[in-house]
């Protein structure tokens, strides 16, 4: 469901990047994703929200300093860019602290039990 209150509550309609876009953005993301918080009440949904892409998010709202996200939050930042609005950007952009996202934070394509991390923690050189 798209929220505009929330953090990266969209739902991306193009092809998933085929591998993730991990810069300033995507590890505030990351970071920010760590220290969310579960609802009060431990409401939970009886299903999922899929991405186009197939990656699965988990069945509960995350909050972040109150502002509702999703567990796809990194993953949309990573591998759905493109279809991020400038408007979600800017929120992301304005989080201070970064942190290196992991495979279930990043969630890749498909969630079909893709090989594990083939391109994971390597940098150029
Ligand atoms: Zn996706």
């Amino acid at each position: 469901m798209i929220d505009p209150n929330g953090i990266m509550m969209i739902e991306p309609t193009g092809q998933a990047a085929s591998e993730p876009l991990v810069d300033d953005l995507t590890r505030k993301m990351a970071a920010a994703y760590r220290r969310s918080t579960l609802p009060a009440d431990g409401r939970r949904y009886r299903g999922w929200h899929t991405c186009v892409c197939g990656a699965k998010s988990d069945n509960t709202d995350h909050f972040i300093d109150g502002k509702k996200t999703n567990s796809l939050c990194v993953h949309y930042l990573a591998f759905h860019r493109k279809d991020v609005p400038p408007s979600e950007l800017a929120k992301v952009q304005r989080m201070s602290e970064g942190a290196e996202p992991n495979e279930e934070e990043l969630q890749r394509p498909g969630g079909r039990g893709s090989p594990t991390v083939l391109w994971g923690n390597r940098r150029g050189g």
